[in-house]
């Protein structure tokens, strides 16, 4: 063992056989932004064998605040974000792989890669994707760990395949508008820190095979106001659970948001499968702050932020103009509108 690791071998829980069951890992982390930043760039100085970073997103100005990876050279050249992580993280440490892969995260990704994860680590920014993980890594039996940040504030939670899962906590995603986002609320870099703190420290006890000293329940912080919690769950799954009772993976089956460009328009449309409208007032009044030139019409909300005019209908489907690569489009509407 070379003296890269040596202080973190001697931490009792880690040890030369946690250290070289880090070495041989694999770890997905979905979502390289605030969250994925903090804890790509943990697991990859911690010797974690082989990190793959899902984002569809690239870096712009923005971002520079609180996700720690990116420079402004990255910014100014719109640089993916897995890319520019991963290239960051080979200077970082170049004894173990890591792969960038620039994609939405969708159940036809998750079931594409080579090989299963053993970890699974939500940096997302929308509850759409969570709810996939939740769903793709409790059929695929694969611990995940949800992970969340606004404001001040943040929560993260240890998802064990045998549950309890996100759906026994929320049995449906909290709908636009319900919840403040990064772009309505503010986020603070420290709050990013601490949720991913937990995150990577109980990442560490499922690797190395520590899985009865991991953390259950719900971590949460407000680093403002200096609290911090776990919050006890049940032992057990909510019974209601469909994921929990294997007898339906909603986000499986409900099919993944499209992205369409509008030929000859310099417009994307997105067009998320929905079980329930949109409450177009109650998200005209979370953007109100946020965004310029926000119209409501009786038919739908119009408004423009990052550059890019949104149409929203109550259907939940969005007309971007000023925007042509469906990725980009699809970030948009999870940070502006919100996934449901
Ligand atoms: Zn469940």
């Amino acid at each position: 063992m070379n003296g890269r690791y040596s202080r973190q071998v001697r931490v009792a829980g880690i040890g030369e056989a946690g250290q070289a069951a880090l070495g041989s890992s694999r770890v997905l982390i979905v979502g390289i932004g605030a969250l994925g930043t903090h804890a790509a760039d943990a697991l990859a100085r911690a010797g974690v064998g082989r990190l793959w970073l899902c984002d569809r997103d690239v870096v712009d100005r923005s971002n520079l605040q609180r996700q720690v990876l990116f420079t402004e050279a990255d910014a100014d050249a719109a640089t993916p974000k897995a890319v520019a992580a991963a290239q960051r993280l080979a200077a970082v440490n170049r004894e173990i792989e890591i792969v960038p892969h620039v994609a939405d995260c969708s159940a036809a990704f998750l079931d594409a890669l080579p090989e299963r994860p053993q970890l699974v680590l939500d940096g997302t920014d929308n509850f759409a994707t969570r709810y996939l993980l939740n769903d793709w890594c409790a059929r695929a039996g694969i611990p995940w760990l949800y992970a969340g940040a606004v404001g001040t504030e943040g929560a993260a939670m240890v998802v064990m395949p045998a549950g309890p899962c996100l759906r026994c906590l929320w049995p449906e995603p909290p709908q636009a508008g319900d919840v403040g986002t990064c772009e309505t609320a503010g986020i603070l870099a420290p709050a990013i820190a601490a949720v991913t703190a937990f995150q990577v420290a109980e990442s560490l006890k499922l690797l190395c095979g520590r899985d009865a000293e991991v953390t259950r329940g719900v971590f949460t912080c407000d680093v403002w106001r200096g609290s911090y919690q776990v919050v006890a769950t049940a032992s057990a799954p909510a019974p209601e659970c469909p994921v929990c009772n294997r007898t339906a993976f909603p986000a499986l089956v409900a099919g993944a948001p499209s992205a369409v460009t509008l030929c000859g328009r310099d417009a994307v449309q997105v067009d998320p499968p929905r079980r329930t409208p949109i409450d177009l007032d109650r998200l005209a009044a979370s953007l109100a702050h946020a965004v310029q030139d926000l119209v409501r019409t009786p038919h739908l909300l119009r408004f423009a932020a990052d550059g890019v005019r949104f149409s929203v209908f109550p259907g939940g489907r969005a007309l971007l103009f000023g925007v042509q690569d469906p990725l980009r489009a699809r970030a948009l509407y999870d940070r502006w509108i919100g996934a449901c």
